[in-house]
């Protein structure tokens, strides 16, 4: 996949956990992704939220998009939607997703790039395959990640970070086998592009063929570990984890390392090695009511949300759509 790859010989080495003294985190359970249709009819794979929303807190939802090999005229995308009371957080490992909101923020995610959108106290937003995308057909394989907000954060402003392919942190683990792209937070003192409102940290991993990674992990945080192409074990009780299984390490105060390991043998799609999404954050434990595009702490906070919108005080939708230009490297300015 063309998100963005490094030879690790050159890269920043993160510290390889002591077998005898680290206290490793166990896998508590496994939960396999849901398939369900978003948007305009494209198929996502939901790891979360599943029935118990607080083992992923701070985190409200993953959906992971592909991989998918579109045929011309297939490539779907979102109309014109709201949001309230969190963020929404896009990595694009293949292909282009065109973005465009009603603060004039916008641009081309693609091939390993990351938009950050703070939704706050409310914004419309719409998501789509660039025309090119929807024209020929071709690779597409991403995620969205929904990262929840404190209370007191709610209604902050609405914000929006293009986080380029080359502003991600990179590092390789200690026996140079794992490519660590450090998308968000902290990993052992080094820090990735993504500002955040509370502690959290997202990264995604090559690991080669056979090999084992070992990160420490912040003590307070939350853990899990969710496959985006390629087989590999969970934990050091190894624990199957076949792409689209999500894997829900024990919980804060735990233990202070995590471990995997990539499958010997790989498919195809994965030859570079196991492909694993690693994130988790310090929890919020704070009341979350949800309605589809809104989450906020409490059900009237719902429905003002919903009267909000409706009463048109969540941005209006420009009459010109931005043309999305076909670089990712700045994010597209609103016109006069
Ligand atoms: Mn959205």
């Amino acid at each position: 996949m063309p998100a963005v790859t490094a030879d690790t010989l050159t890269l920043p080495r993160l510290p390889q956990p002591s077998e005898q003294e680290t206290r490793w985190r166990r896998v508590t359970h496994t939960v396999t992704a849901a398939r369900s249709l978003e948007g305009e009819g494209f198929e996502v794979r939901r790891p979360f939220p599943g029935v118990d929303l607080s083992m992923a807190d701070p985190f409200l939802l993953l959906d992971h998009m592909g991989a998918v090999e579109y045929g011309p005229g297939e490539a779907k995308g979102t109309p014109w939607h709201p949001h309230r009371g969190f963020e929404t957080v896009t990595y694009i490992m293949d292909g282009a997703f065109a973005h465009q909101d009603t603060t004039g923020g916008g641009g081309l995610i693609s091939d390993g790039a990351t938009q950050w959108m703070t939704a706050g106290a409310g914004i419309q937003h719409i998501e789509q395959p660039p025309p090119e995308l929807v024209a020929k057909g071709g690779l597409f394989h991403g995620v969205q990640l929904w990262v929840n907000l404190p209370r007191d954060a709610k209604w902050t402003r609405p914000r929006y970070q293009d986080i380029r392919a080359r502003d991600v942190k990179l590092l390789s683990s200690a026996d140079g086998a794992s490519l660590v792209r450090l998308i968000a937070g902290e990993l052992a003192g080094h820090q990735g592009p993504g500002l955040t409102h509370t502690p959290i940290t997202y990264l995604h991993a090559t690991i080669a063929p056979g090999a084992r990674l070992g990160l420490p992990w912040p003590r307070d945080f939350n853990a899990l570990v969710y496959p985006v192409s390629g087989e590999g074990f969970a934990g050091v009780e190894e624990r199957p984890l076949p792409e689209g299984t999500l894997a829900v390490y024990a919980g804060p105060g735990a233990g202070d390392a995590l471990r995997v390991r990539a499958a010997d043998r790989q498919p195809q799609a994965a030859a570079n090695g196991w492909e694993v999404l690693i994130l988790g954050g310090r929890p919020l434990r704070e009341p979350v009511a949800r309605y589809g595009p809104f989450v906020m702490n409490t059900r009237e906070e719902i429905v003002q949300a919903f009267e909000d919108f409706q009463a048109g005080r969540m941005g209006s939708i420009p009459a010109v759509e931005v043309p999305h230009r076909t670089s990712a490297d700045e994010p597209v300015k609103p016109q006069d």
